[in-house]
């Protein structure tokens, strides 16, 4: 078993991601596994050196121990984009060069599980018009889901405890896998580096639980391993709404400060315990 906690290093670490840490962490040392760390870091933009520090120094205040060297995103830009390559030669994705303004403005944008669903405008651009606009307008690149979900099929995952989930990746629309500003997605990023470190069981927040029905269709198609996942409840704060970077009394640096116990902050939070005024919530 691997388990990994992948902050991306934008702000401060909170309670919600010392419980997720914990959860990876105690999962795998209880059945002799091993636990990494990745640094969520190729939005270059926001993330901040002084962020990967503190979060590495959180993780030690919680004892946390971890194996081997913390694995950074911004390191496998080459990978990310050799995957894009082989999506691209099987005609899977194309170039993007909407707005989000454009995108916004246009009236058949619903809204899927991971936000606006791409009217998919650029999907019918000729391959001439593709090549002059390539050659000088900044452009994103979009899987064209409707051809990547027929190719790959019928795809299920197991979410620990609740069995076999079905994938819908078609109600997402053509998701972005390189951005106009990053050379990867989230979602590529993170389904490339989890096969690529071995991860056997994904434990992360039931926010991105719709995320793994694009995971589990990249993996299909780029001949990836499944791992398992455990989608957990979000920690909330005492206005019982999930906690974001900006509550700073619930980061783990001012809890710190204010004299807690990491080691025992920890052993709470395995055992499902949270600090007076929080509580754990199904989105
Ligand atoms: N870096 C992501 C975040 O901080 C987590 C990615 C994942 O666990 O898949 O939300």
């Amino acid at each position: 078993m691997l388990t990994r906690f992948a902050p991306s290093p934008t702000g401060e670490l909170h309670l919600g991601h010392a419980y997720s840490a914990v959860l990876a962490h105690e999962t795998a040392r209880a059945a002799n596994g091993g636990f990494r760390i990745r640094i969520d870091d190729i939005d270059g933009s926001r993330s901040r050196e002084e962020f990967v520090a503190a979060s590495l120094a959180d993780l030690d205040w919680l004892g946390i121990d971890r194996d081997g060297d913390p694995v950074r995103q911004s390191t496998h830009l080459g990978a990310y984009g050799a995957a894009l390559d082989t999506l691209r030669a099987r005609g899977l994705v194309y170039p993007c060069f909407c707005t989000r303004a454009d995108i916004a403005a246009s009236l058949a944008a619903p809204h899927g599980p991971s936000g606006a669903i791409y009217p998919g405008t650029c999907r019918s651009l000729s391959g001439a018009e593709r090549e002059r606009r390539l050659a000088g307008e900044p452009h994103c690149w979009r899987l064209d889901m409707a051809r990547a979900v027929a190719l790959a099929g019928d795809l299920t995952w197991e979410e620990a405890g609740q069995g076999l989930r079905i994938a819908d990746p078609l109600a997402h629309g053509d998701v972005v896998l390189a951005r106009k500003d990053a050379p990867a997605s989230y979602h590529l990023a993170s389904t490339l580096d989890d096969a690529a470190m071995g991860v056997t069981h994904v434990i992360r927040g039931a926010d991105l639980v719709a995320s793994t029905d694009v995971h589990r269709l990249l993996q299909a198609l780029l001949g990836l391993p499944t791992p398992l996942y455990r989608h957990h409840a979000l920690v909330c704060g005492p206005d019982g709404k999930r906690l974001a970077k900006r509550d700073a009394a619930a980061s783990l640096a001012s809890l710190r400060a204010s004299g807690v116990d990491g080691r025992a902050l920890a052993a709470d939070l395995a055992a499902g315990r949270l600090p007076a005024g929080y509580s754990l919530q199904m989105p």
